[in-house]
């Protein structure tokens, strides 16, 4: 999932991308409107954090570009005001929650959740499953016949994407870019650690193995055949 944070105080912000970062999220970062406005329109983002104010650009004028290119992203405002106008404001202009400063960082956490399954209703989406392997989207968790497995957050986010696209072969640009918002570089092997990790967690000691190697393109995520 990746998410733009447009915040002009740079502690605050790169508190909050650490923070997302952390819980498993791809974060940009912008610091100012201007940047914030251009990256909003042009890239694809599961949602978006917007500060109110800030110099350039401000937060209702992204939000209202966004709306009227009929961009439908979520978008979750930090306010320093707790005005009932900036509320009504705000909401006529399609923002879908506010969160009001300072806050604590767990109750953003939270509401970024609740905005993204509320996007992704109806409720079957909460849930993802192949063969015995099952993910939790809602509380992050994962589990195989029944067992449960403990991911980290990076383990989690890389698990879900091969489960979305069960079937596909990722190359590990695709990979790198989704789960660790970089540029795959082939002398890293950092994703073929992950694999290896990953597998180590919800293959072994369990059957059929589900996370495959292509050999020179990628990984995918897929029942085995039976025929092999
Ligand atoms: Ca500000």
């Amino acid at each position: 999932m990746k998410l733009l944070v447009v915040e002009d105080e740079v502690k605050t912000g790169e508190y909050l991308k650490q923070g997302l970062s952390e819980a498993g999220f791809v974060v940009d970062l912008a610091h100012n409107g201007l940047d914030g406005h251009h990256l909003a329109m042009t890239e694809r983002y599961d949602l978006l954090v917007l500060d109110v104010m800030l110099p350039d650009v401000d937060g209702w004028r992204i939000l209202q570009s966004l709306r009227e290119a009929g961009r439908e992203v979520p978008v979750l405002f930090l306010t320093a005001r707790d005005s009932i106008d900036d509320r009504v404001k705000g909401l006529e202009l399609g923002a879908d929650d506010y969160l009001v400063k300072p806050f604590v960082f767990a109750e953003l956490l939270a509401r970024v959740r609740t905005l993204l399954r509320r996007r992704n209703s109806p409720a079957t989406e909460l849930n993802l499953s192949v063969a015995d392997l099952e993910l939790d989207l809602a509380r992050h968790r994962a589990s195989r016949n029944g067992k449960r497995i403990h991911l980290t957050a990076k383990e989690f986010a890389l698990l879900e994407l091969l489960v979305r696209r069960q079937g596909e072969v990722l190359p590990r640009s695709l990979i790198a870019s989704q789960v660790w918002d970089m540029n795959f570089d082939s002398d890293t092997n950092v994703i073929d650690v992950a694999i290896r990790r990953l597998r180590g967690k919800i293959d072994d000691g369990f059957h059929p193995k589900l996370i495959q190697t292509v050999r020179g393109m990628g990984y995918m995520l897929d029942l085995p055949d039976d025929n092999e």
